[in-house]
């Protein structure tokens, strides 16, 4: 028998790829979709699947669809997605939303004790222990899609308890891996967006760009293998073939490798613990010649210490760092922030919003908010400071 899946951002980077995915195996019957507000794309994959039932977090692009589509049901903002997770009966959600909108149907998903396949990283940063609590209190299954993250799930089937000695990230370093602090000062959203072996969505392509992507996986890490922070490392490797290390007491170290495709880690999760027959093209190490590894530039790239340092203080600090990376993101993508601008507007976030315990996801929801309004100020702010010394966006 066939599982229901409900894949949640279905009209994004991961969500089509794991529409591919799902189109290749016999085990997996889609039931829901959702989608923020590209709600063509989202009837069509409706449409072309059988589904009967989906959900746009924006409420216009939801009615838009209920007009021109009525042989289903259109379910209607962040209510909408989280009723959809609710009532879909799946056997396994994917959460492939960007941000921490991910985390009430996260939160949702784990709470019905249903299997959550997660993409979205942002929801384990910001929900931390209450997320994985959820998911050991109702026995559902924690996932994990990002690849470094599956590909350590995997290596992790040969570690036997109490044998682990550290973990390893790799980070590919970027489009502007190697250039100094200097020479970041005005690099373009365009060259910012150019990843050099990855196609991924927006928000994700500009966190690999200033490594705070590598940070928020750090966290990831930690919460998903219960690893603590000084036994996760990161290494940059350009080339994006070494996935994850896990390193054994006896000094052993293993690697995952593979060339660089989505599609493994999302099956790899999907499947979990079958693997998937896909026709990937194959990694053959002759014919690539070498292995390139450096370590992180702390210094012209300082998200990684930045994402570190929150994570160490811990309550509702990886939140407030999450959510004002979110709005100094979103501005450096409309053109109103710098590229340094955007540690700059995360410090002084963390600064001005002081960290709390976090006693339930309402903690979460209050420091996210106070974090943006606080974000959004500086980047106003660092936008008239550039614009009173006369250079565009410069800080
Ligand atoms: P995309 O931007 O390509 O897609 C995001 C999806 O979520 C779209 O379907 C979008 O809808 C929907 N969405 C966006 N914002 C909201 C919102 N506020 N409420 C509801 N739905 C929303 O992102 P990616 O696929 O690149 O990334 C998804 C997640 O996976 C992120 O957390 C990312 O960090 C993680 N990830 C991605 C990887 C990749 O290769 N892309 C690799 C590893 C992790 P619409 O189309 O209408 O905008
Ligand atoms: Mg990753």
């Amino acid at each position: 028998m066939s599982r229901r899946l409900l894949v949640l951002g279905s009209t994004g980077s991961i969500g089509t790829q794991a529409i591919d995915v799902v189109g290749r195996s016999d085990d997996l019957e889609i039931v829901g979709l959702s989608a923020h507000s590209a709600w063509e794309a989202l009837v069509e994959q409706a449409v072309a699947h059988g589904v009967r039932r989906i959900a746009l977090a924006d409420p216009d692009a939801a009615a838009r669809a209920a007009e021109a589509w009525t042989d289903g049901e259109v379910l209607s903002g962040p209510d909408g997605l989280v009723r959809l997770v609710v009532e879909s009966g799946a056997d396994i959600v994917l959460n492939a939303l960007v941000g921490s909108a991910g985390l009430g149907p996260t939160v949702a998903a784990l709470g019905e004790g249903i299997d959550l396949a997660l993409a979205n990283k942002e929801s384990l940063v910001v929900g931390g222990e209450l997320v994985t609590q959820l998911a050991e209190a109702t026995g559902a299954r924690l996932l994990p899609v990002d690849s470094e993250h599956a590909a350590l799930h995997h290596l992790l089937r040969a570690v036997p308890a109490g044998s682990l000695e550290r973990i390893t990230l790799t980070a590919s370093g970027g489009p502007f891996r190697g250039r100094s602090r200097d020479e970041l000062a005005d690099v373009t959203v365009e060259e910012a967006l150019a990843h050099p072996t990855w196609s991924m969505g927006g928000k994700i392509t500009i966190d690999s760009a200033t490594l705070m992507n590598k940070g928020l996986e750090v966290m990831e890490a930690h919460h998903l293998f219960g690893v603590p922070y000084e036994k996760i490392e990161v290494v940059v490797h350009p080339q994006s073939i070494v996935h994850a290390l896990v390193e054994t007491v006896d000094g052993a170290q293993l690697a995952h490798l593979g060339l660089p495709d989505m599609r493994i880690a999302i099956a790899y999760a999907l499947h979990h613990p079958e693997l998937a027959d896909l026709p990937t093209r194959r990694l053959r190490l002759a014919e690539l010649g070498r292995l390139e590894f450096e370590p992180v530039d702390e210094e012209a790239f300082p998200c990684l210490r930045l994402a570190r340092q929150a994570a160490q203080a811990g309550g509702t600090a990886p939140c407030i760092l999450n959510a004002a990376n979110e709005v100094a993101v979103h501005a450096f993508l409309e053109g109103r922030l710098a590229f340094l601008g955007i540690p700059e507007v995360i410090d002084a976030t963390l600064q001005e919003v002081p960290a709390g315990p976090v006693e339930a996801f309402e903690s979460l929801y209050e420091a996210d908010h106070a974090a943006r309004e606080a974000a959004r100020r500086i980047v106003e702010r660092l936008g008239e400071r550039a614009a009173a010394r006369g250079g565009a966006g410069e800080l």
